[in-house]
């Protein structure tokens, strides 16, 4: 992408250069669908970038001079202390300045209108001056039903089938960005257009990532001792029926979760842990009795997401390009102006679904077996690990080899 996307005919010796600057960037950031912009001073420019997909993109480098205020503009509309560039600041971008630009938009492109979303703004000093973040948050739900998420069938009946239960504990894991938090609130809406009101919805997050209708949420507040695991416990007396907790960090919070899950309510948390087998092994290691995690989880669904590949995609039978996957060819990335040159748009999880209730799982969770023999049980038992999930995705044709390095690593491989 060229940097003339972004400040083409503007004159950087005008007043309104930063403005202009930094109103153009944003537009084009909510249209790519970028999730952050970086704003990062070198000694001589000020470089720019999106993460798209989950991967930071190079948008264009911009000589410094008037362009400086570029980020004293943004601190601004985050309502931050220009004066004050020692130190780390964050805000939000301000209510006004926002319905301004919507104002502006709305009179030109009426679909526009609606189309900017909440943004945060932070910032932080380098030797060069401050470096700025801004992150936007879609703020209502993208996924309404677990189907939407894009999940195999099989995984997604799985899911569905398991919000309909009553009792146990859902864990979904993944490392950070792997999208677990999408798929518990998309469970919540799933079990809001099914159920309507008919039962209690509760949650407890750290922080509150999207305001949900219908759901009663709530961000806990550890330095005033209402953490994870004593709001569930208050939770109990009030009657809910599904309890969303934010994330398991300690043993304090599975012990609360798994007691929950035991008493007829259906818990819905998000844990970090690589694979299913993993998860659950971690989870004993916590100090929670093999007994209350057999009985009280359900399930673990442990997922990554995996970029889809561009219409500008193209077939190759080049080993090299196979990245070690048992296949004769695959769809690789190139790149054009649709994709803003990455070969990608837009992201779909893949997932490995573990279920407790199984004969060849429970006795090995009872047994507190090591993550490698439950693997190897959840094998046997038929379970679709995340690689060969990848692995289908490449034969499919919708993402690439390499995307699946970059997310899975290069130590996955095949026995
Ligand atoms: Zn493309």
């Amino acid at each position: 992408m060229k940097p003339m996307l972004i400040d083409g005919g503007l004159d950087p010796a005008d007043e309104a250069y930063a403005a202009q600057f930094v109103e153009r960037l944003l537009k084009a950031a909510i249209t790519a669908g970028a999730s952050d912009v970086h704003l990062q001073p070198q000694a001589d420019r000020l470089l720019v970038r999106w993460r798209l997909d989950g991967v930071l993109q190079p948008v264009g480098e911009f000589p410094r001079g008037r362009r400086a205020d570029v980020v004293t503009r943004l601190k601004v509309m985050a309502g931050l202390l220009t004066y004050r560039t020692e130190v780390p600041q964050e805000g939000r971008v301000r209510a006004e300045w926002l319905a301004n630009a919507k104002k502006e938009s709305s009179g030109t492109d009426p679909r526009s209108a609606d189309s900017w979303p909440e943004m945060r703004v932070s910032t932080f000093p380098t030797i060069h001056g401050e470096r700025a973040v801004v992150r936007f948050f879609s703020g209502k739900g993208r996924w309404e039903r677990v189907e939407q998420l894009g999940f195999d069938t099989d995984v997604t009946e799985a899911l569905c089938t398991s919000l309909s239960a009553t009792s146990g504990a859902l864990v979904v894991c993944g490392p950070a960005g792997s999208g677990k938090t999408t798929t518990v609130y998309a469970c919540l809406s799933e079990i809001l257009a099914r159920d309507g009101g008919a039962r209690s919805l509760v949650t407890l997050e750290d922080p509150v990532e999207q305001v949900l209708p219908g759901v009663s949420q709530s961000q806990i507040a550890p330095e005033a001792g209402f953490d994870f695991a004593t709001g569930v416990r208050s939770l109990m007396r009030q009657d809910p029926d599904v309890i969303l907790i934010g994330e398991i960090r300690d043993r304090a919070t599975v012990e609360a979760a798994l007691t929950a899950s035991l008493s007829g309510h259906l818990v819905l948390t998000t844990f970090h842990a690589g694979s299913a087998a993993e998860a659950v092994t971690r989870l004993a290691d916590m100090g929670v009795e093999p007994y209350a995690l057999r009985s009280g989880l359900r399930a673990v669904l442990s997922q990554r997401l995996l970029r889809i590949l561009c219409a500008c995609s193209q077939t190759t039978r080049e080993p090299a390009l196979l990245a070690g996957f048992p296949l004769t060819s695959a769809r690789i990335a190139t790149g054009c102006p649709d994709c803003y040159h990455s070969g990608y748009r837009g992201r779909r999880p893949i997932g490995e679904w573990l279920e407790i209730d199984h004969e060849g799982i429970a006795p090995a969770v009872l047994a507190r077996s090591d993550t490698e023999t439950l693997a190897r049980r959840a094998q046997a038992a038929g379970f679709t690990s995340l690689l060969e999930r990848a692995c289908q995705a490449i034969q499919t044709g919708w993402t690439s080899p390499q995307e699946v390095r970059r997310v899975l690593g290069w130590r996955a491989s095949w026995q």
